[in-house]
Order: C-alpha cells, then structure tokens, then sequence
C-alpha cells in the first residue's frame, strides 16, 4: 500500500492508535465547543423546534455543522465571493442533470471538470471578488458548495442555518457567523497536532500533483485542504456516537463496501452485479472483500460492494424508512460525512468506518490498488468478540 493522501495505520502495524486518537480528540473538540459556540447550537435548536423542523438532532451534531460552516467559510470564502450568479447556475444545474439522468455523465463531466476549474477555484482572471458580510456571507458559500456538486448533504445541512441568522438582529448574525470561524481556527491548529501525523502526505497531493486534475470533473473534490480531512475524522466519530443507539439495535446488520477494496479490476472482478451493488463471487482468495463475504456469512451480516457513490444513493433509497438493518457504510474520508448523512436523511440507522487509506482508480491512482479497513473497528460495531479477529488478519 502506498499513501497518497491520508492513511491511518500511518506506517503502524493498523489503525487502532487513530481511532484512540480520533475519539480523544472528539473529546476535546465537545469540550472547546462548549466554551464557544455551545449557546449558538443551542439556539439554533430552539429556532428549529419554534419552525416546527421535520427532524431536530443532538446538539453534538448542530455543533458539528457549524464547525463545518466554520471550516468552509476558512477554505472557501474567497471562491464563493468570486462566483457569478450565472456560472453558479449553470453548475449547479450540470450537478442536477447528471444525479437524475446518469446516462448524460459522459457529456457532463468533461464540461463540469472545465467549468469547475476556471469559475470555482477563484483564480479565474475575470474573477472580481464582492466582500460579503453576515448571512451574505453564508449564502454565498452554499451556493458556491451547490455549485460544486460535491457536497449535496453539507448543503442541506447548512441552508437552514441561513434562515437562521437571517432571523437575526444583523450584528448578532454577524457575531455568530464570526464565533464559528473563529473555533474553525482554533480547530484547523489543533486537529493538526493531533490528527496531522495521518495526513501529511495531503500537502504534498496538494502541491505536487493537484495541477495534474485541472479540467477534470474531480478538480474540486481532489483538492480538499487537510482541515478537510480532520473535519471529516472528527465528523465521523460524532455522528457515530450520536447514531450508534438507534443503530445497534436493529436485528439485521449490512455492510457496504467500496469497489476499490477488491483485488482484482473491474474488468477481472467476477463479482455478480444486480444494477446497484455487487455479490462477490469468491474468485481471489486474498481479495479482502470476499474475506469480509465470508466473514459475514459466518457471523450473520450481509455484504455488500458497491461500485460508485451514486450506487450508493440508490441503494439507501431502496432502503428508505427501513430501521430493522443497521448499515455500516465504509468510504473513503472525503466522501464519509456525505454518505452518514445521505443514510440518515432516508430513516436508515447506519455508522460509519473510514477507509484506512484511499487508492481508488476514478481519483487517486492511474491503476488504482485495493483499500482496506480496520477489522477490529468492524468488530467493535458488529459487537463480535476480539477472538474473532483471527479469521482476518488484518496486520
Ligand atoms: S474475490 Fe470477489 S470481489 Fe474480489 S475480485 Fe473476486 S469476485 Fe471480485
């Protein structure tokens, strides 16, 4: 395995010094919240509960998002302020075109990959840059986030923060807004003493071979920032926690795999594919997805491999309002909070186990070469004892 962006085992024998360090550091991130931006979560909730919102959440998780406003508005505010309305429409209706009608992707990407890198990197030389300030501010980002199509979830979660702070007297808006970028700061410097040693080689991708991805449809998507990174580590490890009861106690449990963990290509992959996900069909011994094939039917949970994130999506939907499954999604980290939300807005109980490193052929290498997970991290969510981590060793 090489490391391209993050890796978890971090040159270690497996990741479980990660998931210690990712939990204690969850930690501390709740207990700077408190002290900060606790009272605007809270807030929010009781805005949510006065509008009668469809569903309210804990307030670990309304403290996430707008860790994650925070975070955004440091990455990509700029961006935001430099997008006209109408590339921003033209991208985002790209974005519409190609979730409800896949067979145009094919056309759309190369167009998108163009778009996308001149008006959403903000170094397009026409770009004028308007200052935006309060919920303008806000606007601009979601719009910008719309447009780039790569975080259709980020986006719902954020919109109702608008109508938020638009419910605001201006200066108090404005307070709030600059509250979040503030602990956005705080935590960009501390998750990178802590979680930095697994993301170093991200500054590098960033560097050195980003460039390569101009005009691609992933241009976006491959240049995230490693607060990015951590934001998703520590993402996950809260609405892991947050969603574990409701989870654990269903009676059926799932696992979704990505294609990118199986030994062989697609083309040489003899997995049976039903037009959403793929049934391994055993044909490499040491392919990881049919040990964790075998592993399920030893111990009584489904697997599953699903090509693409948009697989993904349709798979959940068949799933839709479904609370007798837990699933247990499995992806890489940019696409992790995106995938536990997407589940959760359909009724689905799921938690969430990063993949311990990325390596897949639609973004990361020319070849591609198989990913893995942590086994001990699946037995701690399937509750099977640690004796069963011998039938996969993992090392
Ligand atoms: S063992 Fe299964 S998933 Fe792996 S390459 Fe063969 S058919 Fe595909």
């Amino acid at each position: 395995m090489k490391t391209i962006t993050y890796s978890l085992p971090n040159e270690g024998k497996n990741s479980e010094n990660y998931y210690k360090d990712v939990a204690l550091f969850t930690d501390a991130v709740l207990e700077e919240a408190d002290k900060s931006i606790e009272q605007i979560a809270e807030d929010f909730q009781f805005f949510l509960i006065r509008n009668k919102s469809k569903e309210l959440r804990s307030r670990s998780e309304y403290i996430f998002e707008l860790l994650t406003l925070g975070v955004f508005l440091r990455v990509y505010e700029t961006n935001a302020n430099s997008l006209s309305l109408i590339p921003q429409k033209i991208l985002s209706n790209l974005v519409y075109l190609r979730k409800n009608y896949t067979w145009l992707k094919p056309f759309i990407d190369p167009l998108r990959g163009v778009l996308s890198t001149y008006f959403l990197s903000g170094k397009s030389k026409s770009a004028s840059t308007r200052l935006q300030v309060g919920v303008e501010k806000v606007k601009s980002l979601v719009l910008w986030l719309d447009a780039a199509g790569e975080f259709k979830q980020e986006v719902i979660r954020l919109k109702p923060w608008i109508n938020y702070f638009s419910s605001l007297p201006v200066d108090n808006a404005i307070n709030q807004i600059f509250e979040s970028i503030k602990f956005a700061k705080w935590f960009e410097n501390k998750s990178l003493a802590v979680l930095g040693k697994y993301t170093e080689k991200v500054e590098f991708f960033l560097e050195y071979k980003h460039h390569d991805y101009k005009w691609d449809e992933d241009y976006i998507f491959c240049g995230r920032k490693r607060v990015e990174y951590h934001l998703n580590m520590v993402g996950a490890e809260i609405m892991n926690r947050a969603w574990f009861d409701e989870y654990s106690k269903t009676k059926k449990k799932a696992v979704l795999l990505p294609a990118c963990m199986r030994a062989k290509s697609k083309l040489r992959c003899k997995a049976f594919f039903n037009g959403i996900d793929y049934s391994c069909s055993y044909c490499t011994a040491s392919c990881r997805v049919n040990q964790f094939t075998k592993y399920g039917e030893a111990h009584g949970f489904g697997v599953f491999m699903i090509p693409h994130s948009t697989d993904f999506t349709k798979w959940l939907k068949r799933r839709a309002g479904d609370k007798d499954t837990g699933i247990i999604g499995v992806t890489c980290a940019l696409n992790l909070m995106t995938g536990g939300w997407e589940a959760k807005s359909l009724g689905i109980p799921i938690n969430c186990i990063l993949l311990d490193y990325c390596g897949c052929k639609n973004h990361w290498d020319k070849k591609g070469f198989p990913t893995d997970i942590n086994i001990t991290e699946l037995n701690r969510k399937l509750k099977l004892k640690s004796s069963d981590e011998l039938v996969i060793n993992n090392s």
